[in-house]
């Protein structure tokens, strides 16, 4: 039997994010129109809304549905911002972010799930305001700094210094930061001139590969 994705959706929406207080219309509006069955491999959809992390090959794995809408939540996007996805994967959290705002360069250091992540924005008809290019995102992606917003999915040993210069002012970015089994979810605003940070949560990420992410 077909499950019944808008119904499993609109419980996700419900359950998972609501009653945790994810507050944001626009956060809960994005997440009920986008297909995040259509983001998993075809035998691995009927986990696709369930409360936890969930393997996309690669030995990576989609956020729980959770994390993406505290993180995108976060940002505090109106719709105006240009954002920086780093960690692209399946590209679920791009296409949410592509809901929320006018553009999002999404990078991914794999050029396997680079390619995936594009193939299943364009399915889904969600590529026009986004970009998915192959790279380290841990040195951020200077050909389109300055952001407005910085969203990174991979676990840091620290910030990445090239993320708070590719960081406009003001801005905001969000990353997981810590060891490879627990690290905080560091919300950082730039403003001023000036940087400050403040712990959202704590949580558990893949860990950043690259230049300045974990060697
Ligand atoms: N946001 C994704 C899941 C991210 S999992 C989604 O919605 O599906 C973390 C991803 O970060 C993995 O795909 C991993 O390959 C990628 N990654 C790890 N280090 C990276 C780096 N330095 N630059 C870009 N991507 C990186």
């Amino acid at each position: 039997m077909i499950p019944d994705w808008l119904t499993e959706r609109r419980d996700m929406v419900e359950r998972q994010l609501r009653r945790r207080r994810i507050r944001d219309p626009r956060v809960l509006s994005a997440m009920l129109a986008i297909p995040r069955e259509e983001f998993f491999p075809t035998e691995n959809r009927v986990s696709a809304y369930r409360d936890e992390p969930a393997q996309i090959g690669y030995g990576q794995t989609i956020s729980q549905p959770y994390m993406t809408a505290l993180m995108a939540e976060l940002l505090e996007l109106s719709g105006t911002e240009k954002v920086l996805d780093v960690g692209s994967g399946s590209g679920y959290h791009a296409a949410v972010l592509g809901a929320l705002t006018a553009r999002v360069i999404s990078i991914e250091l794999l050029p396997g799930l680079a390619a995936l992540a594009r193939q299943n924005l364009e399915k889904t008809g969600r590529a026009e305001n986004i970009s998915v290019v192959c790279g380290d995102g841990s040195e951020g992606y200077p050909d389109e700094s300055p952001y407005d917003a910085i969203s990174v999915a991979a676990g840091a040993p620290d910030i990445p210094s090239s993320l708070l210069e590719q960081l406009a002012d003001p801005g905001q970015l969000v990353i997981p930061v810590g060891d490879f089994d627990d690290q905080e979810l560091r919300v950082v605003t730039k403003s001023g001139g000036r940087i400050t940070w403040r712990i959202a949560t704590h949580c558990r990420f893949v860990p950043l590969r690259g230049h300045l992410g974990w060697r």
